[in-house]
C-alpha cells in the first residue's frame, strides 16, 4: 500500500503520456508552446505498462487516469489501455483529454478497455475558444464529446476553467449545455501551474463566484457530502437533481486532507502532489535493470514523503518547476 505519514493512502494513479499538446490554453501554456521533453527521455509503452502493472498488482492502485499534455497524441494509447485493462485486479481506467480526435478514437479506446472520459471545454463560443486556446478547434472538441457519449463512455464529464473577463460569464450556459446532453460538468479553479507563471490570485475566478453565477439561473443544493469521499469536486444537485454540477476549489477550498493521488510523468518521474517540488526518478533505475522490489520501494518512499497540503495559500509558496502540461492534470 502507498501510505503517507499523514495516514492518506494513494489509490489513484495519474499517468501523463506526453507533455505535447495541440492546444495552447492560456492558463496552461504560452502561445509558442514549450521545449518538449526529448523523445529518448519518454517512457516507452512497455516501460509504462510495467510501472502501471507494478502499481496495480503490488501497491494498491485501483484507478488509472491517462492525461498529459494531450494524451490522444500518444499513438500507443489503445495498446497501453489494453494491457492495463488486462491487469488483475482490474483498475478503473479513465482519460482526461481536450477532446480533439476523440470522435474517431472513442470507439477503439472503449474497445481497448477505457471506462470513462473527462473532456475539457471552457467555452461554447468559437471566438472565445480561439482566444483561450489559440486554436480554432471548438467544433472538434464538441464532436469528440458527442462521440464519447455515443460510444457509451459514461458518464462523460466536462472540465471547465473560468478566466476573468474571458469566459467567466459562461458558467450557466455551460451548465445548460451539459444538462441537455447528460454530461457531468465540473468547474476547476485556476491553479498556479502555468508554464509562464501568469497566475494571479486576484484574477482567479473563485468557487464562491462560480456558485453565485450558477445560482442566478439554477437552484443548487449541496449533494450528500458522505458521497464525496476523496473526490476533489464538491457536488451540488441542480434544481433538485438528480443532475449535479461540481466545483473543484483547489485553491480556496483545498481538499488535500482527503487526497488519494500519485502521479507518473511521461519521462518516468513520480510526484506525490501536483505541487510537489521533488520528484522520484523511476526511469533511471528501470532502465538500469531494477527489480520490481526496488521500484516498489522507491514508489513507497515517494508517497511516504507527501506533504500535508499544497501550500498555495501559505507565505513562501513556490510554484513547481514543472508546468501542468508536463505533470499531467
Ligand atoms: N490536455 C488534456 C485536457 O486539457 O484535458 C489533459 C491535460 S490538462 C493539463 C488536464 C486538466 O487540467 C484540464 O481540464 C485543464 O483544463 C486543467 N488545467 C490546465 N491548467 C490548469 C490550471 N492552471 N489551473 C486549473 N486547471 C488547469
Ligand atoms: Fe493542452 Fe490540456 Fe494544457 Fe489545454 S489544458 S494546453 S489542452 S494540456
Amino acid at each position: 500500500m502507498l501510505i503517507d505519514s499523514y495516514g492518506r493512502t494513494a489509490t489513484d494513479l495519474r499517468v501523463s503520456l506526453t507533455d505535447r499538446c495541440n492546444l495552447r490554453c492560456s492558463y496552461c501554456m504560452p502561445a509558442e508552446g514549450l521545449d518538449w521533453l526529448p523523445r529518448p527521455e519518454l517512457l516507452t509503452d512497455d516501460e509504462l505498462v510495467r510501472l502501471i502493472a507494478l502499481a496495480v498488482t503490488r501497491l494498491g492502485i485501483t484507478a488509472v487516469r491517462f492525461t498529459g499534455g494531450e494524451p490522444l497524441l500518444r499513438r500507443g494509447l489503445p495498446v497501453v489501455i489494453e494491457h492495463v485493462a488486462a491487469l488483475r485486479p482490474r483498475p478503473e481506467i479513465s482519460l482526461t483529454t481536450n477532446g480533439i480526435g476523440l470522435e474517431r478514437l472513442a470507439g477503439p479506446l472503449r474497445a481497448a478497455g477505457l471506462d470513462r472520459v473527462n473532456v475539457s471545454l471552457d467555452t461554447l463560443s468559437a471566438e472565445v475558444f480561439v482566444q483561450l486556446t489559440r486554436r480554432d478547434r471548438l467544433a472538434d472538441v464538441l464532436a469528440g464529446l458527442a462521440g464519447a457519449a455515443e460510444t457509451g463512455l459514461a458518464p462523460v464529464k466536462v472540465n471547465a476553467v473560468l478566466m476573468r473577463g474571458v469566459n467567466d460569464s459562461e458558467a450557466p450556459a455551460l451548465l445548460r449545455f451539459c444538462l441537455a446532453r447528460g454530461y457531468q460538468l465540473r468547474f476547476i479553479e485556476q491553479m498556479p501551474l502555468d508554464a509562464q507563471h501568469g497566475w494571479r490570485r486576484e484574477q482567479m475566478v473563485t468557487a464562491d463566484e462560480i456558485l453565485t453565477a450558477l445560482r442566478a439561473e439554477f437552484c443548487l443544493t449541496p449533494a450528500d457530502p458522505a458521497e464525496r469521499g476523496s473526490a476533489p469536486a464538491e457536488k451540488f444537485l441542480v434544481d433538485g437533481g438528480p443532475e449535479t454540477v461540481g466545483v473543484i476549489g483547489s485553491v480556496t477550498r483545498p481538499f488535500c486532507g482527503a487526497c488519494d493521488r500519485v502521479r507518473l510523468t511521461a519521462d518516468g518521474q513520480l510526484r506525490n502532489c501536483l505541487f510537489a517540488r521533488d520528484e522520484s526518478d523511476l526511469r533511471t533505475p528501470l532502465r538500469a535493470g531494477a527489480s520490481d522490489d526496488e521500484l516498489a520501494a522507491r514508489w513507497e518512499r515517494c508517497v511516504a514523503a507527501k506533504l500535508p497540503g499544497h501550500g498555495i495559500n501559505e507565505i513562501g509558496f513556490l510554484q513547481p518547476a514543472r508546468p501542468m502540461s508536463a505533470i499531467g492534470g
